[in-house]
């Protein structure tokens, strides 16, 4: 089915064991500003989703979104931002501890795509998720953001770097742009298929 895809919230949650059953999800990690909210609301072509992944007491919990879509029983599950600098480092734990207990006890996970700054590159945070994942050998697909942010004649160079950077090869990284649309389409491919029946 193509087009945006047809994403419902349905509910939060402190822990994975009070997620709602399904059969296979997709969860949606990156840093705070990565570019998260407005990705989940190009997929969906919805501007108000993720907002409510941002609403008080919502922004450190799992937020659960089911894919209404014919023959699926699928969810995407948009994790809190990791790295937010002003947490405490008490809270910063705590929500490591939730979202690495999810990410590794999650056996319906087809995939995590993980979030990376284009207009950035991988910081030391994103380079430690995706070591952390291989280590764990937890599936996961890099996601870049903000294609637009970066000059034409610079983009070759920077998805190259980027790639490297988290030891890739760059065909393996999908550069998106949620403000102009680039390659909008082709995350929704790639989400469908993780998610198919
Ligand atoms: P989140 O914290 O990861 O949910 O990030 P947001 O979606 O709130 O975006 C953080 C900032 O990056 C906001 O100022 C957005 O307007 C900006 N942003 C997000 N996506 C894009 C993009 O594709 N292009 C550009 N130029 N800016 C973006």
């Amino acid at each position: 089915m193509p087009g945006p895809l047809r994403l419902e919230f349905v509910t939060s949650a402190d822990r994975l064991d009070r997620l709602p059953p399904t059969r296979a999800e997709v969860a949606v990690v990156g840093r705070s500003n990565v570019g998260k909210s407005s990705l989940l609301n190009a997929l969906a072509n919805r501007t108000g989703l993720a907002h409510v992944s941002k609403t008080p007491g919502r922004t450190r919990l799992l937020n659960c979104f089911r894919l209404d879509e014919d023959g699926r029983d699928a969810t995407l599950v948009d994790c809190p931002g990791y790295g937010y600098a002003k947490a405490p480092a008490q809270m910063r734990a705590s929500w490591a501890r939730m979202i690495e207990g999810y990410l590794l006890g999650r056996d319906e996970l087809t995939t995590i795509l993980v979030l990376v700054d284009g207009a950035v590159g991988p910081t030391p945070l994103d380079v430690q998720m995706v070591e952390w994942l291989d280590h764990h050998e937890r599936p996961y697909d890099v996601v870049a953001t903000k294609h637009d942010k970066v000059k034409a004649s610079t983009r070759d160079r920077r998805k190259r770097d980027l790639a490297a950077g988290l030891d890739l090869d760059p065909r393996e990284v999908t550069w998106v742009s949620a403000a102009k649309g680039v390659n909008v389409d082709r995350l929704r491919d790639l989400v469908r298929t993780r998610l198919a029946p």
